[in-house]
């Protein structure tokens, strides 16, 4: 059968291993793909080959350059352009790409963030390349093309200063300890059980235009003040809402640049809040999808700007309005194609076996979860607007629910159906379950839905957590089983007591209720509300034991996301903090002088001394005027008291008790005002603008 233009377009621009078979010899390919297989160490020789295949594929399709494309502690990917050209021994330029620079690269360690426990004359980092996730090109709008290499990214000693190298070791602790648990029940055929993540991505979209005019949303990507629109998300009208035909435009655009890069985007649409959309692509291993949602934000921004429009991946950029998550649907796959965790297995066992311990390591470890999910953006996110509130719970539905009730292992799924009272419809099975948006954790019944994740983080971390938790759990199960004369029974067992130790934390009700916040705490259940609560988790002796035991993160390294955090937290707030004094010394102050003096003006003229309305407004600019004056002053001391703190978790604390506050204070007044502004003294453009 001919392909489609999509088909051929798919993959044009992906290292995938036909791309390999094709530029290597038979057996060598044969003995990287065996090595593959259980993601073992790759051979030098192999190695060699794979680097010769690569940058004949890249060359012939125009890359110039190569980079080591890697994932700091900064949320964003970090990358360094380095050409193939090579003089060789005739001094001639020839273009080359040794196995050495395949798997090696070198960075400063020091310009990244570390913990701040470094000292500069040590700083060599390296990258290291990841053959488990693909080398792809990428093109600029030039037409300029780069072929981007996976890597991880390491300090000198091997500590782990990047997204990838702990989402890696977490992934083989749960491949490793569920592959004993699957031995154990007598799964000796299962090779490899992997990890699946589709992660849905929200964001905003605005014009360029608008963005231009506005010092926060350039630096920050969200509004810092801003009135509340006429009309807002309250009569749902955005949601699936047709799409208009620029934005579809873009849409589609999005979606071809993914595809050739081997990216599967599958769903596109609008969202709840106004000018927010979602992209969603098809899940795959859980390190690729993270590699894959780094380049799908790219991608957003990159084809947003050619469309004169920025995209926005911030939580919240507009308050009082929906924010953006990301919700990372997870599943537990083995290489034999049984999902451990579908509701529809046949070895009733094997699922409850697999489906209560996750139950159990999200009890034990909920904080994990929410710190895995903290920072300042989310901060202003969570608790709020449809997002999960701070509360970690499982919601699991009726099905479940009723298997929970009775440890029962006999009882099925009902097969439900769709009942529309209409003859002419189609008869349709329903799904296993209903929905239930405001739970944290939602199983669906063949996978978990973690609706926490912000929308700008890296999905890696959350992975981590939610792998090594699993891990950690499996592992002891395994311990268990190993150690049984009958491990039927012994599996029966753990899982009876998985229900009865750790039910608690399953909850199907409305996450949004007052009455289950009390519950929760009589459950004994801690609500970490804000990032700066759960970097304490970070110190935990049980967290510390998880991450090592696990063989995930050492003391060292889980202390240096620690201070990492806190650091990002601290200079978020004050980046914040400045760029509000910008708006009000640049933007608003000289907009309310303006209107104070066209007030004056026009009252002064006015003969007959009827001028009440206008005296009363200028009074309330003027009374406005001075409070937005004494709070700036206020940051601007407090901006120094903050610069003066050495401590990062002092610091982070100071910036959220105080200026945090503050800057929310400063928005209260001056959105009143805002509200009030005649048209032409608007200082820059308002949400009504930007929104619709
Ligand atoms: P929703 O209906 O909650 O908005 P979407 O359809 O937008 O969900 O996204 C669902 C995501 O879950 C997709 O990325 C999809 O590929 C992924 N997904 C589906 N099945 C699995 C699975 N077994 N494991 C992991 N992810 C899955
Ligand atoms: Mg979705």
């Amino acid at each position: 059968m001919k392909k489609t233009e999509t088909e051929k377009m798919f993959g044009k621009f992906l290292c995938s291993d036909d791309v390999l078979k094709k530029y290597m010899d038979r057996k060598t390919f044969a003995k990287y793909l065996k090595t593959k297989e259980t993601e073992g160490e790759l051979d030098a020789l192999v190695a060699r080959k794979i680097a010769k295949a690569m940058k004949t594929w890249a060359c012939e399709n125009g890359a110039t350059h190569y980079s080591h494309w890697f994932s700091p502690l900064t949320g964003k990917t970090a990358e360094k352009q380095v050409s193939f050209i090579e003089v060789d021994k005739n001094g001639k330029l020839v273009e080359d790409f040794s196995e050495k620079s395949l798997i090696k690269g070198e960075a400063d360690a020091s310009s990244f963030p570390n913990g701040g426990e470094r000292v500069t004359f040590e700083a060599r980092g390296y990258t290291v390349w990841d053959y488990t996730s693909p080398a792809f090109i990428k093109e600029d709008k030039a037409g300029n093309r780069t072929l981007y290499i996976p890597t991880a990214f390491c300090s000198y000693n091997g500590t782990a200063l990047d997204e990838k190298t702990p989402l890696l070791r977490a992934i083989e602790s749960l491949n490793r300890e569920s592959l004993r648990v699957l031995k154990g029940l007598g799964y000796d055929d299962v090779k490899k059980v992997v990890c699946n993540v589709g992660a849905e991505q929200e964001y905003f979209l605005i014009k360029k235009k608008d963005f231009d005019k506005r010092s926060d949303l350039k630096v920050l990507g969200r509004t810092l003040v801003g009135a509340k629109p006429i009309k807002s998300q309250e009569i749902n009208s955005h949601y699936f809402g047709v799409i208009d035909d620029g934005i579809n435009s873009f849409m589609h655009d999005v979606d071809k640049e993914l595809w050739k890069m081997g990216v599967m985007a599958k769903i596109q649409h609008n969202e709840v809040a106004p000018a927010q959309h979602e992209l969603v692509p098809i899940f795959c291993p859980a390190n690729i999808a993270s590699d894959q949602n780094q380049v799908i934000m790219e991608v957003i921004k990159n084809v947003a700007k050619r469309h004169g429009f920025e995209a926005l991946f911030h939580e919240k950029p507009f308050a009082n309005m929906n924010g953006s998550g990301k919700h990372i649907n997870w599943s537990l796959s083995t290489d034999t194609g049984v999902n451990l965790i579908d509701s529809n297995i046949k070895d009733r066992r094997l699922f409850l076996l697999f489906f209560t311990s996750m139950i159990a390591g999200i009890d034990r470890y909920y904080k994990v979860v929410r710190a895995s999910t903290a920072h300042r953006g989310n901060d202003l996110r969570l608790g709020g607007n449809e997002a999960p509130p701070t509360l970690v719970s499982m919601f699991v539905g009726e099905n479940i629910e009723k298997i929970l009730d009775s440890a029962d292992m006999k009882v099925k799924n009902k097969t439900k159906y769709l009942e529309t009272r209409v003859a002419s419809l189609p008869k349709m099975k329903k799904d296993y379950c209903d929905r239930n948006r405001t739970s944290p954790f939602a199983y669906t019944g063949n996978k978990f839905e973690f609706r926490m994740v912000g929308s700008s983080q890296s999905i890696a971390w959350p992975s981590t957590c939610i792998c090594t938790i699993v891990a950690k759990v499996l592992k002891e199960i395994a311990d268990k089983l190993d150690k049984a004369d009958n491990v039927m029974e012994a599996a029966d067992k753990i899982v009876k007591e998985n229900i009865s130790n750790h039910r608690r934390i399953v909850f199907n009700g409305n996450g949004y209720d007052k009455e289950w916040a009390e519950e929760a705490a009589k459950r004994g259940l801690v609500e970490y509300k804000s990032c700066f609560d759960c970097l304490s988790v970070l110190d935990d002796k049980d967290v510390l034991d998880l991450f090592e035991e696990t063989n995930v993160l050492d003391r060292g390294e889980v202390c240096l996301r620690k201070s990492t955090f806190a650091k990002a937290y601290a200079e978020t707030v004050k980046i914040e903090s400045l760029t509000m004094l910008e708006l009000l010394h640049k933007d608003i102050y000289p907009s309310l002088y303006k209107f104070v003096g066209d007030l004056s003006n026009s009252i002064k003229l006015d003969a007959d001394g009827k001028n009440g309305a206008r005296s009363d407004m200028k009074e309330k600019i003027l009374g406005a005027l001075d409070k937005l004056y004494a709070k700036g002053e206020k940051l601007k001391s407090n901006l120094n008291v903050l610069d003066g703190e050495e401590d990062l978790l002092k610091k982070a604390l100071f910036a959220k008790d105080n200026l945090a506050v503050e800057l929310e204070e400063v928005r209260k007044i001056y959105d009143d005002i805002e509200a009030i502004l005649p048209n032409y003294l608007e200082p820059f453009p308002t949400y009504n603008d930007i929104l619709f």
